[in-house]
C-alpha cells in the first residue's frame, strides 16, 4: 500500500514511523527543514504518551524523553491576576505521565529515521480521489498518487479546504505573541515551581506562564545545542489581534517590543522579563479553530482521511492540540491495520473519523474555554467592571494561597 502523508507536523511524524512498518509512505511538507518550526515547548499528555508508545520505536521515545524538560512539575494549575497574585489554583491528576519537548528537537528527532521518506519543500494544493485511490498536486504542478492521502497539514489545512470546498475552520480574530525568556535573579511566583499558570488583565490581555528546566542529557548532545542550558521563563501573550500593530513578517524584536507594551502595567517582574525575552525565540501566532459545535471530519472517506489540527484545529490555551494529534494518529494506524487483516478501507477510515470526533470536540471545547475571558474583554464596560473584581480576587487569592507566593 502507498500512503501520502500531508504535512511532516507532530501527527503526521508519527503516523509516518508507524505505518512504515508495512506501507510505502511518502510524506510532502512545505517547511524547507525540520527544525523550521516554532521554537515552543510542546506538553504530551498522559494519553498522548501511550499512543506515542504504539507509534514509535522504543529506543526513539528513549531518546526524546532524554533530551526533553524533565525538571518541571505539572501539579497544579494557577489562574492569576496582571499583579500575578494567584487567584485560583488546581491541582492536576495525579500518576499522569508527561512529555515535555521542545517543539524543534522533538520534530528533528521525529524526522531523522524517516529523511527519505520526507520531501521538504513540497506545498500541497489540492487533493483528489476515487475508489481506486488518491492524488495530490503541489502547487509546483507535480502530482502525487497513492492508494490512502492523509491530511495531517495543520490548521487551515488545504487538503481538507480542497476535499470540502471550504476551510473547516475559522480565525478566531486573537493572535500570541509566545517566547522565552531569562529567570532573573528574584521575582518568580512560587506556584509556577508546581505548574503553568494563565494570567488575565482587566484589559483582556491573557498570559500564560510556564517554568523551563533544562533537560539532563549531557549538553554535547547535538539536538539540545541551541535550548537554553539554564531555567527560563516560557511565556505567550494572547490579545484580539486589531490590538498588535504587525505580526506577519516581522522580527523577533518588533514582537518582543509589543508584548511588552502589552504588559506595561503588569507585574514589573513579568514586564521586565517579558522586555528581555529571546527575540529569535518570540513568534507569533493567529489563533484558528473549529467549532466544537459543528461538524468534524464528517465526509464520507474513500481515500482521503485526515488528523490533527487539519480537522479540528484548537487554539494553543488548553494545550491539547499535538496530544490530540497523536491520539488521532494512534487510532488511525490501528484502523489501517484492521484493513491489513482484511476490512475494507473505507469501512476502517469511516470508523476512525467517527471514533475521533469526542475527543475533538472536548479537546476543542477546553482549549477555547479561557478565550471567553479575553473576548468578554474586550468591550469598555467589561473592562470596568473587571478591574475592581480581579483586584479584589487577588487580594483575596494572595492571602488564600500565601505560600505559593
Ligand atoms: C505557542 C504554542 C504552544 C503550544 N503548546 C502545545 C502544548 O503544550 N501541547 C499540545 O498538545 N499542543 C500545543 N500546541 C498546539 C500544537 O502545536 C498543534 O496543535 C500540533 O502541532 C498539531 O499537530 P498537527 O500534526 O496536526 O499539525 P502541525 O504540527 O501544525 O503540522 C502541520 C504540518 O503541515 C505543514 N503544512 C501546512 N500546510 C501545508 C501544505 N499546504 N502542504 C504541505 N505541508 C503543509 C506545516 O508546515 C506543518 O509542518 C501549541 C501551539 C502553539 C502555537
Amino acid at each position: 500500500m502507498r500512503i501520502v502523508v500531508c504535512g511532516a507536523g507532530i501527527g503526521g511524524l508519527s503516523l509516518a514511523h508507524a505505518l512504515s512498518r508495512h506501507a510505502e509512505i511518502v510524506v510532502v511538507e512545505r517547511d524547507a527543514g525540520a527544525a523550521d518550526t516554532g521554537g515552543y515547548r510542546i506538553s504530551i499528555n498522559d494519553e498522548a504518551c501511550r499512543a506515542l508508545g504504539t507509534l514509535l520505536p522504543r529506543a526513539l521515545i528513549s531518546e526524546i524523553r532524554s533530551v526533553s524538560d524533565v525538571g518541571s512539575r505539572f501539579e497544579q494549575f494557577t489562574i492569576a491576576d496582571s499583579h500575578l497574585r494567584p487567584i485560583i489554583v488546581a491541582p492536576e491528576p495525579s500518576g499522569q505521565d508527561r512529555i515535555l519537548a521542545h517543539r524543534q528537537v522533538l520534530r528533528s528527532l521525529l524526522v531523522r529515521d524517516i529523511t527519505a521518506m520526507v520531501t521538504f519543500g513540497s506545498t500541497v494544493r489540492a487533493v483528489s480521489q476515487d475508489r481506486s485511490g488518491a492524488a495530490v498536486t503541489l502547487t509546483d504542478g507535480t502530482v502525487i498518487e497513492g492508494d490512502l492521502v492523509v491530511a495531517a497539514d495543520g490548521a487551515d489545512s488545504a487538503v481538507v479546504a480542497s476535499l470540502l470546498g471550504r476551510s473547516p475552520t475559522r480565525d478566531l480574530g486573537l493572535t500570541g505573541i509566545a517566547g522565552w525568556a531569562p529567570l532573573g535573579d528574584a521575582g518568580l511566583p512560587g506556584y509556577l515551581r508546581r505548574g503553568p499558570a494563565l494570567a488575565f488583565g482587566p484589559d483582556g490581555t491573557g498570559v500564560f506562564l510556564s517554568l523551563y528546566q533544562p533537560p539532563g542529557a549531557p549538553a554535547a548532545d547535538r539536538m539540545l545545542v541551541d535550548l537554553p542550558g539554564e531555567p527560563a521563563l516560557i511565556w505567550g501573550a494572547i490579545t484580539p489581534s486589531s490590538r498588535l500593530a504587525h505580526t506577519r513578517n516581522t522580527t523577533g524584536e518588533a514582537l518582543v517590543r509589543q508584548a511588552a507594551d502589552l504588559l506595561d502595567r503588569w507585574s514589573p517582574w513579568l514586564h521586565e522579563r517579558v522586555s528581555h525575552a529571546d527575540s529569535p525565540r518570540t513568534a507569533a501566532f493567529r489563533f484558528r479553530a473549529v467549532d466544537p459545535a459543528g461538524p468534524i471530519a464528517d465526509w464520507t472517506p474513500s481515500t482521503v482521511t485526515a488528523l490533527g489540527d487539519a480537522i479540528h484545529a484548537m487554539p494553543p490555551t488548553g494545550g491539547r492540540g499535538a496530544s490530540t494529534a497523536i491520539c488521532d494518529a494512534a487510532d488511525l494506524a490501528r484502523a489501517l491495520d484492521d484493513h491489513r487483516d482484511g476490512a475494507p478501507l473505507a469501512q476502517v477510515l469511516a470508523g476512525y473519523q467517527h471514533e475521533l470526533v469526542s475527543r475533538a470536540r472536548s479537546a476543542v471545547r477546553e482549549s477555547l474555554a479561557p478565550l471567553r475571558i479575553i473576548n468578554a474583554l474586550r468591550y469598555r464596560p467589561a473592562q470596568l467592571l473587571a478591574r475592581p473584581l480581579l483586584n479584589a480576587a487577588g487580594t483575596l487569592g494572595a492571602l488564600r494561597y500565601r505560600g505559593q507566593r
